[in-house]
């Protein structure tokens, strides 16, 4: 039973640590030390069903279908929500940047975390206090992910229901796991992941 980072001596046994350490950070976005032991695969019971699938077109593919019929605006910045007043008029009103006004029944709200943490967006009244401490208590990360394409294939093609090429590499997170998405774009194609503190480093790494 391996208990820590410092018992292992071998450096090839540290790496191998290190990449399913890598694993659980990449699907985390953060580094294993911030994760609790207990809670950290909360996630995994709600999940769907099912094989892990590329959309050859890209994801926007699904919103463009879900999106038929629908009064979509784009560019429309949400400043305040008015919500959950009673009366004979609609229940919620949504005020976008340029002043115009929205009324509805309901809002769902799906901006990213970080514009909640940034107060970017007025709830009247103010989200209840649990909420609020959710909001504050969450956090998010980094999971970079770099496309690497070729003139030709030049490793061992993977079988077909596993695509996965597992890189014990040097540095925790460092292209800890290639995929192969040659079948997806038609031309050789690795697909790397960067996990963990790697990832925010690769962040601030120019491309070249
Ligand atoms: C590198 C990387 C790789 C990923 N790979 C995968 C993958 O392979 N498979 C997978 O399933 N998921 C993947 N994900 C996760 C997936 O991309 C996200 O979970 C998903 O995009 C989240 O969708 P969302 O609608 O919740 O948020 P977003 O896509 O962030 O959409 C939020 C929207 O809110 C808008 N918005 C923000 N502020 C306002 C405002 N004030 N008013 C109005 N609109 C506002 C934004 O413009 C944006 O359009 C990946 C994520 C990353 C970073």
């Amino acid at each position: 039973m391996i208990s820590s980072e410092e018992s292992l001596d071998d450096a090839r046994e540290l790496q191998l640590f290190n990449w399913h350490c890598a694993n659980i950070e990449y699907s985390t976005a953060t580094d294993i030390h911030n994760l609790s032991a207990r809670n950290w695969a909360l996630d995994d019971e709600n999940a769907f069903d099912g094989d892990h699938c590329l959309l050859k077109t890209g994801y926007c593919a699904l919103a463009e279908h879900l999106a038929q019929g629908l009064d979509i605006r784009l560019n429309s910045k949400v400043k305040l929500v008015e919500h959950g007043k009673d009366g004979a008029q609609a229940a919620c009103k949504v005020t976008l940047e340029d002043g115009q006004t929205l009324s509805s029944d309901v809002v769902v709200l799906t901006v990213p975390l970080g514009v909640l943490k940034k107060n970017d967006i007025t709830f009247y009244p103010q989200l209840p206090r649990w909420k609020q401490a959710a909001i504050d208590k969450l956090g998010f990360g980094v999971l970079n992910k770099v496309v690497l394409a070729f003139d030709k294939i030049f490793w061992q093609r993977a079988t077909p229901k596993g695509k996965y090429i597992g890189y014990a590499s040097e540095r925790k997170g460092q292209f800890y796991l290639f995929i192969d998405i040659t079948d997806c774009t038609s031309k050789p194609t690795l697909l790397a992941l960067i996990s963990g503190s790697m990832a925010t480093e690769l962040e601030v790494t120019p491309d070249e």
